[in-house]
């Protein structure tokens, strides 16, 4: 059955998902949602039967619906191939008395990989549906991970260019090596002297400008968004989420229909959004974990029912959390708004003027399946020293916050539902935190005599990804304002 997404902001503005794919974002701000989540009607056991493509081919095809099987075939088949260094795509382990559900297994070793090894396929398949001719320039901020998955996905596929920008001084030494070394002859990327938040918002200001995209257009460009607000992402991060509970109910550890938890490490609140979609879809979920860093605004907003991002942005050890404006939250609250947009609008008209937002209690009504916590630096390298004492697995710094709250929340629960855990990144890209977390006094001045010392504590392979930039020569070297990104993306066109 056919439907169409329409803008967070905006009833009047809808898209196919095609089209909604290659605009990335609505008019105005707004985000791109889907007008109805189709049942998943396949079920759990039949589910249970697939590899990874073939369930993603359930879930995407449910939401992709003017994708034709071919097209959405091609896309899955291409993005989920031996890039991947497992064979699973996506394996589940169980540590610490919960599912871990390994999503660094791709190219770039961060579950960022999941979603854009395949966004590149579905946004040059979407142009070609639609008959675009202009040249998709993807423009993207990232707190350090999805610059270079996004890199990594669309280098070099024809009629396309990327930029990314990322906080100078935000990112692991590793995230920004990968970056700075990329290879990509379409590629771009730029450190700028501010916060994720100041290079989310440049980006934002730049896909709402008018006069720009009029400019562009006429220069035979059009830009779009690799950033987890596009529903190119959202739609095949919702499939992990069904493969993961169907392994468990392949191995008996739930029968189909018998709930999980979810928890994940949250920034940009993309992947739990997934999760909450993947839900809406069928999946039976109890409740949806949220964790956050120092930043812990979503901890406070499910707390309190006040979103107010008034305040210090804190540096920690999981920077791809260090996020005070989760962008995806919206669709949350466009949801449990009653989709409403106007009311929608009105409240990030507030978020943008005066920093913060407050629910009503018919909207806080809606999150009772939503928990929020957060866990400290220190608490961080407690978990990663306690689980690997446990059992020699090394968890990495973000995953470590999902994990110290879902310590937190069994305590104060005694909710014993069998959980699933997202763990987002291989703990070789942040090796520093992670090894001193094990061994307090290891010292090293160099982060690859750390990613040596993980190898030895870890008995897991040095990822390609990592041995990759060991010797990898830098490509990129631009630090720009905030102010300038324009004219950096300008120059990067020659327009
Ligand atoms: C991006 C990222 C997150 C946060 O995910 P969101 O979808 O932005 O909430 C968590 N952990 C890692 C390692 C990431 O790269």
């Amino acid at each position: 059955m056919a439907f169409l997404y329409s803008s967070t902001r905006n009833p009047q503005e809808t898209a196919t998902a095609s089209e909604a794919i290659l605009k990335g974002l609505a008019e105005e701000g707004g985000l791109f949602v889907p007008d109805e989540i189709p049942e998943l009607d396949v079920s759990f056991d039949d589910l249970a039967e697939m590899d990874y493509k073939d369930v993603a081919y359930e879930v995407m095809s449910r939401m992709f619906t003017d994708f034709t099987e071919e097209e959405l075939r091609y896309c899955i088949n291409g993005a989920y191939d031996e890039k991947f260094d497992s064979e699973l795509i996506a394996p589940v382990k169980y540590h610490h008395g919960a599912y871990i559900l390994e999503l660094f297994h791709g190219k770039t070793i961060a579950f960022k990989d999941m979603a854009l090894s395949i966004l590149p396929y579905l946004m040059t398949t979407a142009a070609k549906k639609n008959n675009m001719d202009k040249e998709i320039v993807i423009l993207t901020a990232t707190s350090g991970d999805t610059g270079k998955a996004a890199l990594a996905g669309f280098a070099d596929v024809p009629g396309t260019r990327i930029a990314v920008f990322y906080p100078k001084n935000g990112v692991s030494p590793i995230q920004e090596k990968q970056m700075v070394t990329e290879k990509g002859k379409n590629t771009f990327v730029a450190g700028i002297t501010g916060n994720f938040d100041d290079a989310q918002t440049g980006v934002k200001k730049m896909f709402s400008d008018k006069e720009l995209a009029a400019y562009l257009d006429e220069k035979g460009f059009r830009f779009s968004s690799a950033n987890s607000i596009n529903i190119g992402r959202l739609v095949p991060q919702m499939v992990y989420y069904v493969y993961s509970y169907t392994r468990l109910v392949k191995a008996g550890t739930v029968k189909a229909g018998e709930p999980v938890n979810i928890v994940v490490p949250t920034g940009n609140f993309g992947n739990i959004l997934a999760a909450y979609y993947a839900s809406l879809m069928g999946l039976p979920v109890r409740k949806f974990i949220c964790a956050s860093n120092d930043n812990k605004v979503l901890y406070d907003f499910f707390t309190t029912g006040t979103y107010d991002r008034n305040r210090d942005f804190i540096l920690t050890s999981s920077p791809s959390m260090d996020i005070l404006i989760s962008s995806n939250l919206e669709r949350l609250i466009y949801r449990i708004a009653g989709n409403d947009a106007v009311k929608n609008a009105e409240l990030m008209k507030s978020l943008t003027e005066t920093g913060k937002y407050e629910m009503t209690d018919e909207m806080k009504k809606n999150l009772y399946q939503f928990y929020g916590n957060f866990a400290t630096m220190d608490e961080v390298a407690e978990t990663i020293k306690t689980v690997y004492a446990e059992d020699g697995y090394v968890l990495d710094t973000h995953t470590a916050v999902a994990v110290n709250v879902y310590d937190k929340y069994k305590k104060e629960t005694e909710d014993n539902t069998p959980t699933i855990i997202a763990s987002t990144a291989s703990p070789y890209k942040f090796a520093r935190s992670v090894v001193t977390a094990i061994e307090e006094s290891f010292t090293a001045d160099d982060d690859f005599e750390l990613v040596d010392e993980l190898a030895r504590l870890s008995a897991v392979k040095i990822p390609a990804a990592v041995e990759e930039i060991r010797t990898a020569p830098v490509v990129h070297d631009t630090v720009c304002d905030k102010e300038e990104m324009e004219a950096v993306v300008k120059k990067f066109l020659e327009i």
